[in-house]
């Protein structure tokens, strides 16, 4: 079924991009999403809870490559707002990487040695149900574009600064227009050299890859790096991968960061297998991160021993470019920190 398009008028759908016609079709309500995927809504497994703040969302695109019929599917998994997520578990709170705590007024996060992070944006075409972000009021001060300005200007002013990191929530959230007009600005600031985009929509919406993204990635004089954001190799299907084909013919840097999670992706198989994916669409893995120990995610927590023996088995059969680096965040910290195996 196809859910309605509340005063969608003629000319503005003829205006507006494929990819945002998709976001709106995503799927929202649960019993909607286990229809699709033949799952039966009493299966214990698949009791979903009622997360106003941070509801299910999952673009068709992503649903397709979902098993079906299969409760413990890892894309599946990734995205449902299973009853667990209600329980309170000592250690998992809601500014788990003390970003609300370092946040300065203009929607620039902390900065480390030469770069700085934006936020461009709160919103994600996905909700990730492992995320720290899911408690974090990106759409209050930090993500209005009035602000954008005043990051402009430190940025600016700040001539140690190099690269700028467009974050959020998900920067390819915004419309082409207002990302050509904050690129355009960043390019008039001459000691900024590289722009890095921090999203995961090219992986649960290739069809944001368009021509108007092309069109301010063609112009914006700056050396551009990707860092995508994929858990399982059956999240790089084909469409992805020719979705990312114009970035890596333009000579964009991709790399893509996991997140550890139980029941997704916590064994060697799964993560060599995701490896191996990524460099057939171009992209090299980047980081592997421990849980952000979120309020709502610790059934995804897998333990630093058990993380650790995963990396050793991995280095163990991969050549050293396909192995990610194992990283926690800590709040406070100059970097993300190595954890050693
Ligand atoms: C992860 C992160 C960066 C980028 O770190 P790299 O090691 O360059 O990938 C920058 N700023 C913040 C706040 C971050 O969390
Ligand atoms: S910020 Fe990234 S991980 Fe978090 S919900 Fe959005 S897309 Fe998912």
């Amino acid at each position: 079924m196809i859910p309605s398009h509340p005063q969608n008028n003629q000319s503005e759908t003829a205006r507006a991009p494929a990819w945002q016609h998709e976001l709106r079709q995503a799927f929202s309500r649960p019993a909607e999403l286990l229809a699709y995927l033949g799952l039966d809504p009493a299966t214990p497994q698949l009791a979903a809870g009622l997360m106003r703040d941070f509801p299910l969302r999952v673009p068709r695109a992503y649903a397709e490559r979902m098993a079906k019929g299969d409760v413990h599917d890892p894309l599946l998994r990734q995205v449902w707002p299973a009853t667990e997520e209600a329980r309170q578990v000592p250690g998992f709170v809601s500014d788990a990487v003390g970003d609300l705590k370092r946040a300065r007024g203009g929607g620039l996060i902390h900065k480390y040695q030469g770069r700085v992070l934006l936020i461009a944006t709160g919103a994600c075409a996905v909700h990730c149900r492992y995320c720290f972000r899911r408690h974090f009021p990106y759409s209050g001060q930090l993500a209005v574009r009035a602000h954008w300005q005043t990051a402009l200007d430190e940025i600016a002013a700040d001539t140690s600064i190099s690269e700028v990191i467009l974050s959020g929530g998900d920067p390819l959230s915004l419309a082409d227009d207002k990302l050509a007009e904050l690129v355009q600005a960043l390019d008039g600031i001459a000691h900024v050299r590289r722009l890095r985009l921090h999203t995961r929509q090219p992986i649960v919406l290739p069809s944001r890859i368009d021509e108007r993204l092309l069109g301010w990635l063609d112009a914006t004089r700056l050396a551009t790096v990707f860092v995508l954001h994929a858990n399982h190799a059956r999240e790089l299907d084909d469409k992805v991968a020719q979705a990312l084909r114009p970035l890596r013919e333009r000579g964009i840097s991709l790399l893509n960061q996991s997140v550890l999670l139980r029941g997704v992706n916590d064994d060697a198989d799964t993560l060599a297998a995701l490896s191996e994916r990524l460099l057939e669409c171009g992209v090299l893995p980047y980081y592997l991160h421990l849980l952000d120990r979120v309020q709502g995610a610790a059934h995804f927590e897998v333990s630093e021993p058990e993380a650790q023996a995963l990396m050793r088995a991995l280095s163990a059969r991969l050549p050293g470019y396909l192995v990610p680096r194992l990283v926690r965040e800590l709040a406070g910290e100059p970097a993300k920190t190595p954890v050693p195996w």
